[in-house]
């Protein structure tokens, strides 16, 4: 079946106690069972609990994980990715983006480094500069698509090449291109990760993730290290990206539709120095996106003429864009990444242009989201 038919259907048949069609929050920690042992397949909520199997089965099922594949929902995407730290051992070498979402930044830089990782950070639009990034110790390359804040695009299929070249798993973050988009599995890609805080949630309205893999042994390992760490989502967290899910289609498809509007504007006006947009002709990868992505999202970057300080203005100026950190959800948000999202990778090979702004493109009606931005340019 069709994409949008399997996000409102695959793990979500009628709850089989009451019929009801919308899948139950089980707010249970345990399970009666019928005598020691014998249980219906749950025992305690940590290690499996019927709304968020709901949700791990969509994802698996969006993300084209196959029938020995599977998906961990998490805690939050920062989860994910310990999670997907725990898969790495002292001495392993791990490729990141040089402009890797700050909080993975941090994650490596400061806890995985600690435990006797070795990372380095690579420029992942060019497999020759994470080949030459790897190493005989590399197990696991790190790619975002496209990267944030800066929209870079890398190539799944040379990523996978490199990566399995090297000996090493891949995984790409696919946050700001969800399954609709952009399916890595498909492209070779051995782990996805998902801040379903974005755009899987919807609305901004819960924190979580998960990591989802096509590979049986790796979905294995993953189910083990998500009981055994325990930074599993509550039933209602499970539950409203559910409910997110179901409409994600529709959604990003008007994220898409905005966001281009919005980049077409910027481009076309005297107070903007440079958009970034993977949709526009301009963006260096365009071709590149076009062919490994159904449609180019919702985000867009852009700095405008005046520097830092003109930065700072229209990001305090907008009215329908909520200076905010975060992004996905169907309301329009701005931020300055440099002194917000990624102010940890400041000083760092990852420090990125600090007069930048970030536009999550919400849902609104397109005129207002223009009318906004063009105001407060000022
Ligand atoms: C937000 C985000 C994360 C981290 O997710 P949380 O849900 O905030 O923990 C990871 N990667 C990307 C690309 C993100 O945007």
């Amino acid at each position: 079946m069709e994409f949008e038919t399997r996000a409102i259907h695959d793990g979500q048949a009628p709850d089989p106690a009451t019929g009801a069609v919308v899948t139950p929050i089980y707010a249970t920690s345990t399970y009666a069972q019928a005598a020691p042992g014998e249980h219906g397949g749950y025992e305690y909520s940590r290690t499996a609990n019927p709304t968020r199997t709901a949700l791990e089965d969509v994802l698996a099922s969006l993300e084209g994980a196959g029938p020995g594949g599977g998906a961990v929902a998490t805690a939050s995407g920062m989860a994910a990715t310990a999670l997907a730290g725990y898969l790495l051992r002292p001495g392993d070498h791990l490729v990141i983006p040089d402009d890797a979402y700050g909080g993975t930044f941090r994650f490596v830089s400061q806890v995985l480094a600690s435990q006797g990782v070795e990372w380095t950070a690579a420029d992942v639009t060019d497999p020759g500069a994470v080949a030459a990034a790897a190493g005989p110790s590399t197990a696991m390359v790190w790619v975002e698509t496209p990267t944030n804040p800066l929209l870079r695009i890398a190539d799944l299929d040379a990523m996978a090449a490199v990566a399995h070249d090297a000996g090493a798993l891949l995984c790409v973050d696919n946050t700001f291109a969800t399954p609709y988009l952009q399916q890595p599995l498909a492209r070779g890609a051995d782990l996805v990760l998902h801040s379903t805080t974005k755009y899987l949630g919807g609305h901004s309205d819960t924190v979580g993730g998960a990591l989802v893999t096509a590979d049986p042994d790796l979905a294995e390992r993953l189910r083990f290290l998500q009981n055994a760490a325990g930074p599993v989502p509550g039933p209602f967290d499970a539950y409203l990206v559910l409910r997110g899910i179901k409409t994600l289609a529709v959604r990003m498809d008007r994220h898409g539709a905005n966001a281009a509007r919005v980049a077409a504007f910027l481009d076309g006006d005297d107070r903007v120095a440079e958009v970034i947009y993977p949709g526009l002709a301009s963006h260096p990868q365009h071709a590149l996106a076009a062919r490994q992505m159904a449609g180019f999202g919702g985000m867009v970057s852009f700095r405008p003429r005046g520097g830092p300080e003109a930065a700072a203005r229209v990001a305090s100026s907008t009215s329908v864009f909520l200076l905010a950190e975060s992004l996905g959800g169907v309301e329009s948000l701005i931020e300055v990444p440099a002194s917000m999202t990624h102010l940890a990778a400041s000083g760092s090979a990852l420090e990125v242009p600090a007069d930048l702004i970030r536009l999550s493109v919400g849902i609104e009606h397109p005129d207002d989201l223009v009318a906004d931005l063009d105001r407060a340019l000022g």
